[in-house]
């Protein structure tokens, strides 16, 4: 089974992830505007028991920062994590998103991906 390595950009905080993730999204919503500093932020949700990290992490809203250097790694969330794309060490990864949320909020010189399910706003379960 993959494994999967990440952590924060002074080496504080690491995890893995194992296996498959549950689903890879991208979101272009207002907070997550704001915590990345970014015009999106890309996304790969695991089940739980399949993730593991070291390191204390701080929380706002939810999310997941390393205390020393502020880089945004995951959110633990009811049964699953959600970890952000780019915490991961290797790159390119080989997970792809498959659906864009928030898109009424995409910056206008970003076009829709090909193929990748629409959301105006959440996703909706
Ligand atoms: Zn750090
Ligand atoms: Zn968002």
């Amino acid at each position: 089974m993959i494994i999967r390595s990440g952590g924060c950009l002074c080496g504080n905080v690491k995890y893995s992830v194992k296996g498959p993730p549950l689903r890879v999204g991208l979101c272009h919503c207002a907070v997550c505007r704001k915590e990345s500093g970014s015009a999106f932020v890309t996304f790969a949700v695991w089940p739980a028991h399949s993730f593991e990290t070291a390191g204390e992490i701080a929380i706002f809203g939810g999310r997941g920062f390393c205390r020393s250097c502020g880089s945004r790694l995951f959110n633990p969330q009811d049964g699953e994590v959600e970890v952000r794309l780019g915490s991961l060490d290797m790159a390119p990864t080989d997970l792809a998103p498959t659906y864009e949320i928030w898109v009424k909020r995409r910056e206008t010189w970003l076009h829709p991906l090909a193929g990748l399910e629409q959301f105006e706003e959440d996703r909706g379960e």
